[in-house]
């Protein structure tokens, strides 16, 4: 459409107001809002992070570029982008031996939470415009999340590649919303506040940083526990430490992410698989399994890719007293298991 006839579609269309949808996404539940114009993102960041292979065995982010960049491509004549945050909070400290399992992982799975969440907003925004077309996501589709949050004032990319707001830290998940509606108030892009700080790209087991704000999933121990279905590589294997569903290295060292911060989302609260151990977890029946992990984004590896990282895991961090389990796993019929558990009695006989 060009831009005069663009105009002439638009010239009786009604303007949302700012702050009523934005008390409309805080009563649906989310603590973080923010209101960004719909206009292109910048290409070149994606080409560049694709060309160099660092999208590791993520397909998807090869797929559908342009509505990744170009929010006009899911919405027709798109305006407005709102970018929606759920905190899972740090208040939660792991039991020891943990952390087996990432914060954000230990609750009921924000995909879950940011959908239903979202499925009520639609509802309230077409209270207040009956007309309304929007498009939400959560981790599919156009989800450039973390470049539309930095755009929509709700915090910042850190060197560690994730958002960090300044009144929750990054201990929170993120989703979408693209409105065929401008609002009367966008919100300023978030200035980037790491300064001279690289505690992040120190802190990392793996170094998976190539520059800062860049992440290479090829060296991630958060791509390899959570979205690797195949082998993992012999030099990441003995970085895994007591990890068996992602990681929070970069994290945990961040300065944004000490001190009070508000608690995380009571129904994102941490659920007992939150909670055990590489060991307890490598143990479990997969009746035990499917009980405890239901609802939870453990689900995603399943039974058998649980088992397999934290096989993995107990090679570097377990000993003795692992070994009866581990060697009972290394003839278990699944052959990865069976593969891993072998593994670990290697890397722990050498210790
Ligand atoms: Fe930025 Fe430092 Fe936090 Fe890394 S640890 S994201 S460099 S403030």
């Amino acid at each position: 459409m060009d831009k005069s006839a663009e105009s002439r579609a638009w010239g009786s269309v009604r303007v949302l107001p700012a702050p009523e949808v934005r008390a409309a996404a805080r009563a649906c539940g989310f603590a973080l809002v923010g209101l960004a114009r719909a206009e292109p993102l910048d290409l070149r960041p994606l080409v560049d992070w694709l060309a160099r292979g660092y999208a590791a065995g993520l397909r998807a982010m090869h797929q559908r570029i342009p509505e990744r960049l170009d929010p006009a491509a899911v919405v027709p004549l798109a305006r407005t982008v709102l970018v929606l945050g759920i905190p899972y909070g740090k208040g939660d400290t792991a039991t020891p031996p943990a952390p087996a399992i990432a914060r954000y992982a230990r609750g009921r799975d924000y995909h879950y939470a940011h959908r239903d969440r979202m499925r009520k907003l639609r509802e309230s925004l077409r209270e207040i415009e009956p007309a309304l077309r929007t498009y939400a996501c959560v981790d599919s589709g156009a989800a450039m999340e973390k470049a539309w949050a930095e755009r929509a004032g709700l915090g910042f990319i850190g060197k560690n590649g994730l958002v960090i707001s300044r009144s929750h830290g990054s201990w929170f998940t993120l989703s979408l919303m693209v409105l065929d509606r401008a609002v009367d108030a966008y919100d300023s892009p978030h200035p980037r506040l790491c300064g001279d700080c690289r505690k992040c790209l120190d802190a990392c087991p793996t170094e998976a940083f190539p520059s800062p704000g860049v992440v290479d999933a090829r060296r991630c121990l958060s791509y390899h526990t959570v979205e690797n279905h195949g082998d993992l590589p012999a030099e990441v294997r003995p970085k895994l430490g007591p990890r068996v569903f992602g990681c929070d290295a970069c994290q945990e060292v961040c300065p944004f992410n000490q001190g009070d911060l508000p608690p995380g989302d009571p129904r994102q609260a941490p659920r007992a698989l939150g909670h055990l151990s590489a060991a307890e977890i490598a143990a479990l029946t997969e009746a035990q399994f499917d009980e405890l992990s239901t609802g939870t984004p453990m689900r995603r590896i399943r039974y058998d890719g649980l088992r397999r990282n934290a096989c993995l895991s107990l090679g570097s961090t377990g000993g003795e007293k692992d070994q009866a389990l581990l060697r009972r796993l290394a003839n278990d019929p699944v052959s990865s298991v069976a593969e891993a558990a072998s593994w670990a009695l290697r890397e722990i006989a050498m210790r």
